[in-house]
């Protein structure tokens, strides 16, 4: 059964509304009869508006209960839109919704992670009783699958590393057993649970990651992300005028474009299913039929230049404070910092007094990790910068991305570059 076994991930765009939802339907309803694994992420922007009451309840700054309510008021505005008051849906929203109302009644935990991740994950949940019983409806039977009944992290709240032998035995013993060709398995992305049954999160955008997961143990034969673009394009079309759809992309190229910060994927997809051989379409929900990208092996390496764009940067300028150079053992000191507050790197430079990083500035991190190493090292901060990173570039589109701009650091290697840009300051008129 399940060498045909498919694997689709919707997002949370192409459940954004009743009609999308619906839209999804109509997806699947092309797939009925077939063995198939569903990955849902939140609705729409859910996962955001949750991450507002976490903070909202942390501050205790008395928002969190009415952005709850504002959640709750449209998750059953959502269920309104597509079922009648009756239904039995309705029921299993407000026991997924109560989980939030819960922890919101205690005091804030002393982690904030953990908090997050009990808090966030209930967006996924809610989703996915609402497809679910939609799908249901549209006769087309599907089974609901928890997906922290499968997927086992460590106890790293908000970045779970999946566990990969006991979520394989999992799939064994629960999932393998569930896929029929009479009805579809409908899932969550984005959550796993620890060894002692807390809720974690992959990281945003980890639903794709799960559907890779799944894909893994369940030997799938091919996966298919649903996305509201036509496929995997050389740069994002909210940024640059000119993109042009990619065909066909090896698994390698899709690892390098999603590290460096292309949004298409979440940089993990890539991996568990290259490993298989498990190939991966990307394809539009709202242009079905639309040829989409195939990632694979059996790819020609041979492709315009790829522009990937990181916002939010900041770059640390990092040198000892008695001007001697930064030597290797500053540099272990400093990489167990790093670590510790777990900065994410996107470049760095040695040079013989300064060390500077390109990490992404979020949260306090930057600023918690620069307090942390000031009484050694003196640090000096730009922030507000972008990272560009061109794949395969040519100096035509390099010279286009560093107009106006100035550049703060820059690398190349071989087919790579990569450019810390800041925005010229626009000058006053007197
Ligand atoms: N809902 C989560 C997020 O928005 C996970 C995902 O969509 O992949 O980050
Ligand atoms: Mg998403």
């Amino acid at each position: 059964m399940s060498q045909n076994l498919q694997v689709f991930k919707f997002g949370g765009a192409s459940l954004n509304s009743v009609e999308r939802i619906q839209n999804v339907g109509e997806i699947l309803k092309e797939m009925k009869g077939q063995p198939l694994v569903v990955v849902v992420s939140a609705m729409g922007k859910t996962t955001n508006e949750l991450e507002k009451i976490v903070q909202a309840h942390a501050e205790q700054n008395g928002q969190a209960l009415t952005l709850f309510e504002d959640f709750k008021r449209k998750s059953f505005e959502t269920c309104l839109g597509l079922f009648d008051e009756s239904h039995e849906v309705f029921v299993s929203l407000n026991d997924a919704l109560v989980e939030i109302e819960w922890v919101l009644e205690e005091e804030p935990h002393e982690n904030y992670d953990y908090t997050y991740d009990q808090i966030v994950s209930v967006g996924e949940i809610v989703s996915s009783i609402i497809v679910s019983a939609y799908l249901n409806e549209q006769g087309l039977p599907t089974r609901w699958l928890d997906a922290r009944d499968i997927i086992l992290t460590n106890n790293i709240y908000r970045a779970g590393w999946v566990q990969w032998k006991e979520t394989q035995e999992n799939a064994d013993r629960i999932a393998k057993p569930m896929i029929s060709s009479q009805a579809f398995v409908l899932t969550q992305g984005f959550i796993g649970t620890t060894s002692e049954n807390f809720t974690t999160t992959l990281g945003r955008e980890g639903s794709d990651y799960t559907a890779a997961i799944f894909s893994y143990c369940l030997d799938a034969k091919s996966m298919t992300i649903w996305k509201d673009v036509p496929g995997v394009l050389t740069g994002d079309p909210r940024l640059f005028d000119h993109v042009t759809k990619l065909d066909l992309l090896s698994y390698k190229e899709a690892i390098e474009m999603t590290y460096y910060g292309a949004k298409v994927i979440h940089p993990k997809t890539i991996k568990p299913l290259q490993n298989k051989s498990i190939p991966l379409w990307v394809k539009s929900f709202i242009d079905p039929q639309g040829s989409g990208t195939y990632i694979s092996d059996e790819v020609a390496d041979n492709y315009p230049p790829l522009v990937a764009v990181e916002k939010s940067q900041a770059l640390l300028h990092i040198s000892t404070r008695d001007f001697s150079f930064v030597a290797e053992h500053h540099m272990s000191h400093l990489f167990k910092m790093i670590t510790e507050h777990r900065l994410q790197v996107n470049m760095m430079q040695n040079t013989a007094i300064c060390f500077s990083i390109c990490v992404n500035d979020v949260d306090d991190k930057v600023s918690a990790f620069s307090q942390a190493i000031e009484d050694q090292f003196k640090v000096i901060i730009d922030r507000e910068l972008e990272l560009i990173t061109v794949r395969h570039y040519q100096d035509k589109i390099l010279e286009e991305l560093r107009a106006d701009k100035i550049v703060l650091l820059e690398e190349r290697i071989r087919e790579t570059v990569q450019m810390v840009l800041k925005n010229v300051p626009v000058m006053k008129r007197k």
